[in-house]
C-alpha cells in the first residue's frame, strides 16, 4: 500500500507526493512539503529568537559602557 499522500501540483495539477517532493516533476513549481513547512517556521522563532538574545547583548553592553563611564 502506498502511504504516500499525493496532492495536485496548484500549478499544473499533476499529482505529486507532498511528504517527499519539494518540487513538481511535471513542471517545476517550488512546492511546500510538510517537512520544508516545520524547517521554515523552526527558523524563523530561531531567527526571532537569536534577534531578541543579540539586542538583549547590546543593550546590556551598552548599560555597562554606561556605568563603566560614571565612575571614571
Ligand atoms: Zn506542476
Amino acid at each position: 500500500m502506498d502511504n504516500d499522500k499525493l496532492v495536485p501540483c496548484p500549478a499544473c495539477g499533476h499529482l505529486v507526493s507532498k511528504a517527499t517532493a519539494d518540487k513538481c516533476p511535471n513542471c517545476g513549481k517550488e512546492l511546500m512539503s510538510d517537512k520544508k513547512k516545520a524547517q521554515a517556521f523552526v527558523e524563523t522563532i530561531g531567527g526571532i529568537i537569536s534577534i531578541i538574545f543579540l539586542w538583549k547583548l547590546g543593550v546590556l553592553q551598552f548599560l555597562w559602557l554606561g556605568i563603566k563611564s560614571l565612575f571614571r
